[in-house]
């Protein structure tokens, strides 16, 4: 229990915290690779300034008409301005293209001014290459003279979201694996003084429950012997068979609050034998005949083919069967049935409990293991019970390692399942 609260928080914590840290990086990675962009825009605008200022034209002489022949790599006499640039065009005011370098561009401008991210193919080596384009309109003194076209590659861009990749996958789990160290270590010491005062309460349970035992049953035995006296004196004889029933019904719910006190969690190895299920549930078998048969009731049993042997504590297991069977005889009429059967799955022995009584709403299914849970208010006081017998039943069942499920139809009847883990031979032989 403990254990599994505590990994459930260790999880949390790393997965809250682990996600923290992916979004912080994301925003970090973006913040970055924002800050790149601006600065190789800014980049290119200088660059397309510079080659913008060598655009002659004359507008008395001839309007509409533009000299390239001084701008940096357009121009016929060019000289480079950057081996860095992948391609730089020239449309002109119509937005045809009329010069290039590099990379031969669409025959039209298809894209407004301004900086834009592109994809262009590299047809040697059908690479895709990330290029980043500014589009900028040339004015002249009244007029737009052309537009200048020049795109740089991403690499730095790039190389900057490679690295962030590399971090994900490399940095990302390994401060992870700490975060989960932390939350277990955290975890643990969170537990710790919920765990001494879960097992002081437990103690103290166990320790009441025992201290209640020998009163208790002296008032039973000292009734029991006041009823003997009193067998002729009817009016001392109620009260007194009403101390009886009363002190038998507190020790058995101060016995099964010491049962629940002292078998929580793993049972200790030294307790536990190797048990044969089809003799155990045999034994159980013929002893709840009887007991089904004075309530009117049939029980009927099916036994495993093969032996299936169990690492158990017999008592214990055998007290959590019997409240399963006194439980289906409790709440199943008269002229009902009750099936008792021991087959296995895999690596598991499964014993399951069926009968045709008056069966669990579903929305009381969730709680009927809780400790003094019972269905409805009328049920419990015909029947007696304090709520603790399927609590028990599953406690006991869970502390050898295994499991119990109900499935169950109001007014149909109800299905408990014990799955236990079989000896490790069986599963090889099943
Ligand atoms: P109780 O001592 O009251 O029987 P349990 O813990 O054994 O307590 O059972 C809890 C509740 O589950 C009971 O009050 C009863 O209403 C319901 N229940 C248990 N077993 C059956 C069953 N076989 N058929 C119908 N109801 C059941």
């Amino acid at each position: 229990m403990f254990n599994h609260s505590r990994r459930n928080l260790a999880r949390w914590f790393t997965l809250s915290m682990g996600s923290i840290l992916v979004v912080f990086a994301g925003i970090v990675y973006y913040v970055e690779v924002k800050d790149k962009l601006k600065a190789l825009d800014r980049l290119l605008y200088d660059k397309a300034s510079v080659m913008a200022a060598g655009v002659q034209y004359d507008l008395r002489q001839n309007p509409g008409k533009v000299d390239l022949s001084h701008m940096p790599l357009l121009g016929s006499g060019s000289h480079p301005l950057d081996k860095e640039l992948a391609y730089v065009r020239w449309y002109n005011a119509q937005g045809q293209v009329t010069r290039f370098f590099g990379a031969p561009p669409p025959e039209q401008l298809s894209v407004g001014p301004g900086f834009l991210t592109v994809q262009l193919a590299n047809p040697l080596t059908a690479e895709e290459l990330w290029l980043r384009e500014a589009t900028l309109p040339v004015e002249g003194r009244n007029e737009i003279l052309g537009y200048l076209q020049i795109a740089a590659p991403l690499t730095e861009v790039q190389d900057g979201f490679f690295q962030f990749r590399l971090v994900l996958t490399l940095a990302v789990p390994v401060a992870l694996g700490f975060i989960g160290l932390t939350g277990w270590l955290l975890g643990g010491a969170a537990m710790q003084p919920i765990r001494q005062a879960y097992q002081q309460l437990q103690r103290f349970t166990a320790d009441a429950s025992h201290e209640l035992r020998s009163p208790l049953s002296a008032i039973l035995t000292n009734a029991q012997v006041g009823l003997l006296v009193a067998a002729e004196d009817e009016p001392s004889w109620q009260p007194l068979q009403n101390i009886v029933d009363s002190a038998k019904s507190m020790s058995s719910l101060v016995n099964n609050l010491l049962l629940l006190a002292r078998h929580q969690g793993q049972l200790a190895p030294d307790s536990l034998k190797l048990i044969d299920l089809n003799t155990l549930l045999k034994n159980l078998a013929a002893q709840f005949t009887k007991v089904a048969a004075e309530q009117d009731l049939t029980l009927t049993y099916e036994l495993s083919k093969f032996p299936l042997e169990v690492q158990a504590d017999p008592d214990l297991l055998l007290q959590a069967l019997e409240n399963l069977l006194a439980n289906a005889c409790k709440y199943t009429p008269a002229y009902g049935i009750i099936h008792l059967r021991l087959s296995a799955q895999v690596s598991w022995a499964i014993i399951q409990v069926i009968d045709t009584g008056i069966g669990i709403p579903e929305a009381d299914l969730p709680h009927i293991f809780d400790r003094f849970y019972r269905v409805d208010a009328q049920r419990a006081s015909e029947s007696g019970g304090f709520g603790l017998g399927l609590a028990i039943a599953q406690q006991i069942v869970q502390a050898h390692g295994g499991q119990i499920r109900v499935a169950s139809t109001v007014s149909k009847g109800s299905t408990f399942q014990v799955e236990l883990p079989l000896k490790p031979h069986h599963s090889e032989l099943l």
